[in-house]
């Protein structure tokens, strides 16, 4: 459906059109409708559905009317984080060119005094994070008592992030009349019980069953040892495996910590990589973040909070560097990629350890992830010359091997026997691509990654042919 058949005035569909949009998304076409009546309305749709335009094309048409007073915002737009309402703000930017809509942002990170000045103007729509506007509130900056709509976006990460408290306590601030619009990309039980809470009589619009991912996502668990330094090893072997198809890739940490280490390591690998967490300063994070969006950098490394719903349509993989432990967190971050019916690409590093986690993620998801034998990528996929160049002589590799069957933990434990051949081959391609740095090649290879050469021939005992904690070189 076009957007004009929803309803919206000739200015908005014309800034649409400008943006380049000719259809309406299911969630739009389900939403914009009933925003425009008035309702209130509970949406529930996948991450990269396009939820944004679902209420900021109708808002800008039921605010085209009336003026707004110092102090005195006419909406208000609840975002859990700076990313998110920077790019609500970009969004009535480009849909609201046409009207003379003013807005103010509020987020943590930006001087209160521009933020101030922009309230005593008068705003029509205010995007805040909850933190920083009750805290305008508090010192008297804002009143909300004609705030007359509300948008409560991105429900779920508001609660997995703590904020429900800071929201109910703005909730309860507004005018019992009002127009409320709820969005989640999930809908756990307690996301419905603060719909309810915070919503009247909503018109309730979805698309997608909860929790699901795009089917535009093709999914792998890839097995490593727990080490971090294993994992980090894995990872590399990903990255390279998939450089020819990788447009832009997000790598999720679950520790904020991992992410720094994470980076450090793959910039000493020569990988080109930027990272994203919750400490850096905000301009910091926006430079950031507008690079990789402008692809100077093609790599991201970030914490689930530092990533939430960002737009950045050009994602093609998105790697987990740990399964998350809240199971909702997966379907966050690879629905990073895989955005507007285009393909994309996830993988899931996984240690025997993460069974439980992985067990309650099939759950979320209704089935399970099937998993990629990394060996495989390390011998051949990394490209065609590589197992000639490269690879063990067969007879070597067999022994190595012995007769044990595939395991969970198969990739580290097969890694082992050829982790020399494997780094060899490794850096045999990066070289090749222009890409080993000085710190890839001075990395040593452990020189326990070889099985020696058995004394006793055919009739090893089978504890000798059992794995030893690898040391990956990372
Ligand atoms: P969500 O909030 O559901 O995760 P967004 O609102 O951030 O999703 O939108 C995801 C992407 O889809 C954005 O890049 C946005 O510009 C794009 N988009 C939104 N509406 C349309 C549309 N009608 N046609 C094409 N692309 C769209
Ligand atoms: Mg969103």
């Amino acid at each position: 459906m076009n957007f004009q058949e929803l309803g919206l005035g000739p200015e908005i569909v014309q800034s649409v059109s400008d943006a380049g949009y000719t259809e309406a998304t299911p969630i739009q076409e389900k939403a914009i409708p009933y925003v425009l009546m008035g309702r209130d309305v509970l949406g529930v749709a996948q991450t990269g559905t396009g939820k944004t335009a679902s209420f900021t094309l109708p808002m800008i048409d039921i605010l085209s009317t009336g003026r707004a007073k110092a102090r005195m915002p006419r909406s208000l737009i609840l975002e859990p984080t700076r990313e998110l309402a920077h790019q609500v703000s970009e969004s009535f930017d480009k849909y609201g060119k046409y009207s003379k809509l003013s807005m103010a942002l509020l987020i943590g990170g930006e001087s209160f005094k521009d933020q101030q000045a922009a309230l005593e103007r008068g705003v029509d729509v205010l995007i805040a994070t909850p933190g920083r506007l009750l805290d305008l509130f508090e010192r008297g900056h804002i009143l909300l008592a004609d705030t007359k709509l509300l948008v409560i976006d991105e429900a779920d990460r508001m609660l997995d992030m703590g904020f429900m408290p800071d929201v109910e306590r703005i909730v309860s601030l507004l005018p019992k009349i009002r127009q409320t619009l709820f969005f989640s990309a999930t809908m756990a039980p307690e996301i419905r019980r603060l719909a309810d809470a915070f919503l009247m009589n909503p018109k309730e619009v979805s698309v997608a069953p909860p929790a699901s991912t795009a089917a535009t996502v093709s999914q792998s668990i890839v097995r490593s040892q727990r080490e971090p330094k294993a994992k980090r090893a894995v990872l590399r072997d990903l990255l390279r495996r998939e450089e020819d198809e990788m447009q832009s890739a997000l790598i999720f940490c679950n520790r904020k910590r991992d992410v720094g280490v994470v980076h450090k390591s793959l910039l000493r690998h020569g990988f080109d990589v930027a990272a994203l967490h919750g400490d850096m300063a905000q301009p910091a994070r926006m430079a950031t973040l507008a690079g990789f969006k402008q692809g100077d950098v093609k790599v991201l490394v970030c914490s689930d909070v530092a990533a939430r719903g960002l737009d950045i349509p050009q994602v093609s993989h998105v790697f987990n560097f740990d399964v998350p432990v809240n199971s909702e967190d997966y379907v966050h971050r690879i629905g990073r990629t895989g955005r507007a019916g285009r393909s994309g690409k996830a993988f899931t590093i996984a240690t025997k350890e993460d069974s439980k986690l992985l067990a309650s993620l099939y759950r979320l998801i209704g089935r399970e992830v099937e998993e990629l034998r990394m060996d495989v990528a390390v011998d051949g996929a990394v490209d065609g010359g590589a197992v000639e160049e490269a690879a063990p002589a067969p007879t070597e590799k067999r022994r190595a091997r012995g007769s044990r069957k595939p395991k969970q933990d198969q990739v580290c434990d097969d890694a082992k026997p050829a982790a020399n051949d494997a780094a060899a081959a490794e850096e045999k391609t990066a070289r090749r691509r222009g890409k080993a740095k000085a710190a890839d090649r001075a990395d040593p290879t452990p020189a326990n990654g070889n099985m020696p050469d058995s004394p006793f021939g055919d009739h090893t005992p089978a504890f000798m042919l059992r794995p030893v904690p690898m040391a990956a070189n990372a």
